[in-house]
This record gives structure tokens, C-alpha cells and sequence, in this order.
């Protein structure tokens, strides 16, 4: 049912807790996603991320928690869930005498409106590839085949799990033209992944996980925004200037002269303010450059470390 919002919740996860032996790999996440949206889920190699999107997927049984998907448990309902859910496993689990074509037709036929699976392939590059069998596949591929599949039923949900992963720059941009694609379709898609650059382009928010825990969950620019940290605008004055046009802007925190390159601190709209001041006085600004905070940096603010690649 849609709420007030007009937002319907097709993931629910609330206070869920998993450990393995005595550590806790999963920490008391809660988070809601709505239908149509890509929720990316973010953080580093052992954050808990697969585990947290399996127990989604219902592949793994939290030990403490509530999960709904579709208002139905991942776990109880899984006859149910499969035909609307399509999951790309992290470690591809096919038999390496499958061929492409009939890996993705069985997959199809799972499913009550199969996507086109052949236009499906071709998105993917894996047309030269239809007839060669899974135990012959490059990783790549192998990895786009698994795209295919979790794909193919369109389903409402897509959980895919380190989607580029593995993948070369060409059939990385290839691939989230394809999610990007696949997003217009209403398609909600959980999208797990340690590439910032991924996350920042393909999510509506994102789930940053550290250690277990959710760190933030945000838009990528509400998570940036979060950190607080000054800009800066950099640039060569033409012809000496009085600072005090810009010193006296609420958005300026700083300005320091070194030479003719004049540098520029501070927050909200800076940029806007500084060149709207240097135009009102005619000054001419060379070389402007910005520098602001990223997802890289509201990483390591919000974590106190860096997200290695
Ligand atoms: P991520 O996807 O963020 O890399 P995982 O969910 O795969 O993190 O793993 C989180 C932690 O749980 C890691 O330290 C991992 O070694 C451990 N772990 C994951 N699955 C198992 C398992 N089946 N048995 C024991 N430990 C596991």
C-alpha cells in the first residue's frame, strides 16, 4: 500500500542482527526501500553487505530481526518471492556445461513475463557468446551472465551483488547503462557495491555499512553533505582586487593570495557567491577550480577510514 507520500515499501528490514561464531557480521540495520528505487549498499570487504542482501534475498537466516520483502517473508514465502525477486549471486553457481542461451532460457522460464532475453544478451555483450558453455566464460562474462539472469524474469527486484566487479571499464559503463535501463522499467534494484563512483552514479541512496553497522542512509548528496567540509574555489585574478569583496560574503570562511592565485574557503553555495562578487566588480578570474567534498571523503569522515577499491 502506498503511504502518505505516495512511497509504496517493498523492502522492510528492521533491527536485524547476524553473527557468525562469536562476531557480529550484521549489527542492528534497519532500512526501508521503496518500489522504483536503487538502493545502493556501500562499504568496504567484510562490512556485511552480502550477508545483509542474502538474508534480503532470504538465501540466509538472520538470527534476530524482522525482514519483509513485498510484504512477505524472504524465507517462508521463497516460492512466492522467486518469481519476483531476480538475485546475482556473488559467486556464480552454474553448471559449467550450460550453455549462454540455455542459462538464460531456463532462467526466463521461471518467470510469468520474461524480459527479451536475446536483446537482454546483446545489452551485455554476450551475443558473440550465446552458444559457448559457462566452464569456458571469461570472468567477465561470467559475471555479466549472472546479470542476465538475475535480469531476465524482470522481476520486481533486483538484488545484484558486486555488479561490475571484475569488469572491464567499457562493459562497466555498458552495465549501468543497462541498470539505468532497467530502472525505468519501475524495477527496485539493491545494488551492492565498493565502488563509490558506482553508488554515486546509479543510486537514489545509499546504505553506507561499516563493521556491521549502518552508517548513514542517504542520498549520495546528503551523505557528502553530511561531512561538512569546507570548499574550495582557486583562481588567478587578472588585475589586483580588494579581498574585501569576497571577505565579506556569509559563504566565506577564508581567502588567502599567493602571487596572482587567490584561494577561497567555505561552504553553501560558494562558488555561485565568489563569481557572482568578482562579477559585480569586473574582476576577471582565470584557472577557477573547485575542490569538494566526495563520497571519498564523507567515507572516511563518517568511518574514519578509506574505502579501498
Ligand atoms: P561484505 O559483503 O561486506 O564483504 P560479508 O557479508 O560477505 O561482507 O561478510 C561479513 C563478515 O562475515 C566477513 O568477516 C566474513 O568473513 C564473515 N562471513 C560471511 N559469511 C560467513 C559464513 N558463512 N561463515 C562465517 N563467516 C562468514
Amino acid at each position: 500500500m502506498p503511504d502518505a507520500q505516495g512511497m509504496t515499501t517493498v523492502i522492510d528490514v528492521e533491527h536485524v542482527s547476524k553473527s557468525y561464531g562469536a562476531r557480529r557480521v550484521v549489527d542492528d540495520i534497519c532500512l526501508q526501500v521503496e518500489e522504483g528505487e536503487i538502493l545502493a549498499v556501500l562499504g568496504p570487504n567484510g562490512a556485511g553487505k552480502t550477508t545483509l542482501v542474502e538474508s534480503i534475498a532470504g538465501l540466509r537466516v538472520p538470527d534476530s530481526g524482522r525482514i519483509r520483502v513485498l510484504g512477505l517473508d524472504p524465507r517462508r514465502d521463497r516460492d512466492a518471492l522467486r518469481r519476483q525477486v531476480g538475485v546475482q549471486l556473488q559467486a556464480s553457481a552454474l553448471p559449467d556445461a550450460i550453455r549462454v542461451e540455455e542459462a538464460v532460457r531456463l532462467y526466463a522460464s521461471f518467470y510469468p513475463h520474461p524480459r527479451d532475453w536475446q536483446q537482454l544478451l546483446a545489452d551485455l555483450g554476450l551475443d558473440e557468446v550465446r552458444r559457448t558453455r559457462f566452464g569456458r566464460l571469461s570472468g567477465g562474462q561470467q559475471q555479466r551472465l549472472a546479470i542476465a539472469l538475475a535480469l531476465v524474469g524482470d522481476p520486481r527486484i533486483a538484488v545484484l551483488d558486486e555488479l561490475t566487479t571484475g569488469l572491464d571499464p567499457q562493459a562497466r559503463r555498458d552495465t549501468w547503462e543497462l541498470i539505468e535501463a532497467t530502472r525505468a522499467r519501475g524495477v527496485t534494484m539493491l545494488l551492492v557495491t565498493h565502488f563509490m563512483e558506482e553508488a554515486a552514479r546509479l543510486a537514489d541512496r545509499i546504505a553506507l555499512i561499516d563493521g556491521g553497522r549502518l552508517v548513514a542512509l542517504d542520498t549520495p548528496a546528503g551523505i557528502v553533505r553530511r561531512v561538512d567540509a569546507d570548499q574550495q574555489v582557486r583562481f588567478r585574478a587578472a588585475a589586483p582586487f580588494d579581498v574585501s569583496i569576497l571577505t565579506g560574503l556569509d559563504e566565506v570562511r577564508g581567502v588567502t593570495r599567493t602571487g596572482a592565485t587567490v584561494t577561497v574557503t567555505g561552504r553553501g553555495d560558494l562558488v555561485f557567491a565568489v563569481t557572482a562578487a568578482l562579477a559585480r566588480d569586473g574582476v576577471v578570474a582565470h584557472d577557477l577550480r573547485i575542490e569538494q567534498a566526495d563520497l571519498d571523503d564523507a567515507f572516511v569522515a563518517l568511518t574514519g577510514r578509506r574505502l579501498a577499491g
